[in-house]
């Protein structure tokens, strides 16, 4: 038998020149020699320490070089991992998100991995003893003195200080500084965060008496015991050993010493699963589940192939997903499954594991490093045949790879928003056509994209029409806030018709839940005297009284303010609390209905580890009346005795600069409505708003999917927009406002360049803008923006490349950088 840790596919046939990958942000991998000492334990997926100019730096090893005859080519310098950390099959993958998100191949991969494992090398900045010399000191330019008085406590790095001081610090003022001998920089090797954890084992050696019942004389009672637990089990850790032998410790050097026992370094797992499941069996499948699993389980292991299985709340998906799954274990091919962040993951990963047991591994940003760290590696010994993960699972080390599914495949949280931006949906299809795997995407309310793909033939389309057990969809019913204006303050919102519906509901001892898009207290807040909004110091933005906290927030960079500011603009003191968030729903509910036990769950109820878990867990047993959420209660969970959802006010995505406003509120609405009357009581949803006109609550009121489609497409159509356009869009951002709108509006004059040297690009592509973004500050960096629109994909990345590489765009780092953006979400 072979051993399956040493992955023999990963192996280089003996060559000396490999491509390698560095992590830095650059496009091309590099060439590198193999020194004999290492060719033994060389392999596609190891990381390698490489020289890098005058640094030393982890690159990742992607096969034998192509190009190697170039002159200088260097010596790796060492090998980081035993075995691979990905099976070479993930090799074109990487290449192929490289190339598609024109992102640098090593940062891929860097973001790919679980992250503290890389070793770098990191120049630290330390202040020299002579500098503290107060007199001295004196003499110095402002930031000079400001850099010395940063680094009194500790050194730090150049961003560390970066961030310090509040503001960038050219690299040319602090070799100015270590000049005239203030500071001093030493380049010194950052250790990984994480390893792997190993516990101690004992076994027996040779030595040991073959057998305790003639004891030797000069071994003591507690070691006899040792010695006899050892020659049971073989192998016993030390904790284990101790339960049996309490004194066991005590004995162990001695033991060794005299060459009876052996001790060593085993790796060991954490474990993040926190409590075990009771196992299930599948039940029969309803007619229609049958039909939708034999259609899928025929085209396991034939290749590529893609399905959108639409299928309304409660139509029993998850129990498809795992028919289907059990089927592609059980041809030995293993299983992706891709939820949205982070509340499904449990739920999902509850009713996987309580079929599949413990070959279920899970990846998704609730785990500790050191936990993911753990999950990575048991995947890559391929210990675990079913990966269950939001995003960034679909980099997950699966080798044979049968089936990737994609739950709830709509949902926004799929797309990364920061550092390497991909949509994990978009990639699991990637994957599966390299791996010749099955893709089957979830939803719902699929998304426009996804229903178009089917509509022209890219998937193959399958329904699931009806609830499982039956049970109606629940009734909507609209409420007009036009009507309500008259009302003043919260009475506007808690219609008479929504508390009716709320003290029925409680009444009957049923549960409610309450849903608005909108966390904090008040989130408008305005000066009672000039009128000036309160907003943010470093961001473009209005901050949101959150009244638990005390304290006005930023909800995109977090700075904050007491709760007892006055008007940065007049300074009264007299602010007006104006606008809602689920705070204030929840504080009038509760006053509302003193006896209810009420509960909220948002980002800011939910940010602890295990929160989440233990609020949906109250709400399953009963111990919550009324749930107060924003688009977290939206997602996926399964309630039988919610029976009435009111939506507070389905407006407040309707406005959003985005061609995607009307899908993302139809959908959430939808989804919303769908959590009403899933057990066997009959639901309800009472919708408020100020458009009932608008097509997409239209639709949702009517759960009617096709209906919102057929207008929705029309419009993205008549527009140019997707999946009629492919666009990317070029996030441009400072801290220095003139230079960021200089930067922004030249690389609006190379795109017009660019169209006038090239006739096609003149044909196909439409520049918009530069503008400034609809946030026009965030976290202190201004922000502008580009719009590269073209109905051909082909063309539309040439252009970009074109404009990126041959003018050299500065992708990361310096005073004004540009992120690329491919098919972009969240345009503001
Ligand atoms: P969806 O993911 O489509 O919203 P679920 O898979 O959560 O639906 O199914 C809804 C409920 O129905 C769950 O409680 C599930 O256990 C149950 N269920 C699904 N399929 C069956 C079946 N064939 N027989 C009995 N119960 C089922
Ligand atoms: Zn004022
Ligand atoms: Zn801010």
């Amino acid at each position: 038998m072979t051993d399956k840790r040493s992955h023999p596919e990963n192996k280089i046939s003996p060559d000396r020149f490999i491509e390698v990958a560095v992590s830095l942000p650059v496009f091309s991998t590099y060439t590198y020699s193999v020194p004999d000492a290492l060719q033994d334990a060389v392999a596609c997926g190891k990381r390698v320490l490489v020289p890098f100019g005058r640094r030393k730096i982890t690159g990742y090893v992607l096969g034998p070089a192509r190009n190697n005859d170039i002159p200088g080519i260097k010596h790796i310098i060492e090998i980081l991992d035993e075995i691979p950390l990905f099976p070479t099959a993930m090799i074109p993958f990487f290449k192929w998100l490289a190339d598609y998100y024109i992102h640098p191949l090593g940062e891929v991969i860097k973001e790919a991995l679980p992250g503290g494992i890389n070793l770098n090398e990191q120049i630290s900045i330390r202040m020299l003893p002579e500098s503290g010399n107060s007199y001295s000191r004196e003499l110095l330019p402002a930031p000079e003195k400001e850099i010395l008085s940063a680094l009194e406590t500790a050194s730090c790095t150049l961003p560390e200080l970066g961030r310090k001081l509040n503001r960038e610090i050219p690299s040319s003022l602090i070799c100015k500084m270590e000049k005239n001998g203030l500071i001093c920089r030493k380049r010194e090797l950052k250790q990984p965060v994480c390893r792997q954890k190993t516990e101690r084992f004992i076994q027996l050696a040779e030595k040991a008496p073959k057998s305790t019942q003639q004891p030797d004389a000069k071994l003591s009672a507690p070691k006899l015991k040792i010695l006899d637990a050892l020659a049971e089990c073989k192998e016993i850790s030390t904790p284990g050993l101790k339960e049996i032998v309490p004194t066991a410790n005590a004995h162990l050097r001695k033991l060794e010493a005299d060459g009876y026992i052996k001790v060593v370094q085993k790796p060991v797992y954490r474990d993040p699963f926190g409590e075990s499941v009771a196992p299930d069996y599948p039940p029969a499948l309803t007619p229609e589940q049958e039909q939708v699993v034999s259609q899928v389980i025929t085209h396991l292991g034939t290749g590529f192939n893609a399905f959108l299985l639409a299928g309304v709340t409660g139509s029993g998906k998850t129990e498809v997903y795992m028919h289907i799954a059990a089927q592609a274990i059980h041809q030995n091919l293993t299983v992706l499954v891709l939820v949205p962040e982070i509340a499904l993951v449990s739920e999902i990963e509850r009713r996987f594991r309580a079929r599949f047991g413990e070959c279920v591994a899970v990846l998704h940003s609730g785990l500790s490093t050191g936990e993911r760290f753990d999950q990575w590696l048991r995947i890559s010994n391929r210990e675990c045949p079913i990966v269950i993960g939001a995003r960034s699972a679909i980099f997950a080390p699966l080798a044979d790879i049968g089936l990737i599914i994609i739950d709830e495949e709509h949902d926004t949280s799929y797309k990364q928003e920061s550092r390497f931006r991909y949509n994990a949906r978009d990639m699991a299809i990637v994957r599966a056509r390299q791996e010749g795997a099955v893709a089957l995407l979830g939803s719902a309310t699929p998304s426009v994209q996804a229903v178009f793909n089917a509509r022209h033939g890219k998937f193959c389309e399958l329904s699931l029409t009806k609830r499982v057990f039956a049970q109606e969809m629940p009734p909507i019913h609209v409420v007009d806030l036009r009507e309500h204006k008259g009302f003043r303050g919260i009475r506007r919102f808690i219609t008479m018709d929504l508390q009716k519906a709320i003290k029925d509901t409680l009444d009957r001892n049923e549960q409610v839940l309450l849903f608005l898009n909108r966390r904090g207290f008040a989130s408008f807040p305005v000066c009672g005297n000039c009128g000036e909004p309160l907003k943010c110091r470093n961001c473009d933005i209005t901050l949101t009284l959150h009244q638990k906290d005390n304290a006005y927030k930023c909800h995109l960079c977090g700075w904050s303010l007491p709760a007892t500011a006055v008007c940065g603009n007049c300074g009264s003191a007299s602010i007006k609390r104006l606008g809602m968030g689920t705070e204030k729903i929840e504080t009038v509910i509760q006053g509302l209905f003193p006896e209810a036990r009420v509960a909220r769950m948002d980002r800011d109820t939910t940010a602890r580890k295990g929160t989440l878990v233990k609020l949906l867990k109250s709400l399953r047993n009963r111990e919550i009346d009324i749930l107060i959420g924003t688009q977290m209660v939206a997602k996926g969970h399964d309630f039988p005795h919610i029976t009435l959802v009111g939506i507070i006010c389905a407006d407040l995505s309707l406005s959003f600069p985005d061609f995607r406003a009307g899908e993302l509120t139809f959908q959430v609405l939808a989804q919303v409505a769908g959590r009403a009357g899933r057990g066997s009581q009959p639901g309800q949803v009472l919708l408020q708003t100020y458009n009932p006109d608008h097509f997409s609550i239209i639709a949702a009121t009517r759960h009617d999917f096709m209906a919102f489609y057929n207008q929705e497409i029309a419009f993205r159509k008549a527009f140019g927009y997707p999946p009629f356009a492919r666009m990317i869009q070029l996030k441009i951002s400072g801290r220095d406002m003139k230079k960021t709108a200089r930067q922004a509006r030249e690389i609006g004059a190379m795109c017009d360049r660019l169209k006038k040297d090239h006739p096609d690009f003149a044909q196909h592509i439409h520049v918009l803008g530069p503008i400034e973004a609809p946030i026009t500050k965030k976290a202190n960096r201004f922000r502008w923006q580009l719009l590269l629109k073209s109905p051909s994909a082909e063309c539309l990345h040439r252009f970009a490349r074109t404009l990126i590489f041959d003018n050299g765009l500065n992708i990361s780092g310096g005073p004004v950088t540009v992120a690329v953006d491919v098919d972009p979400f969240f345009m503001m």
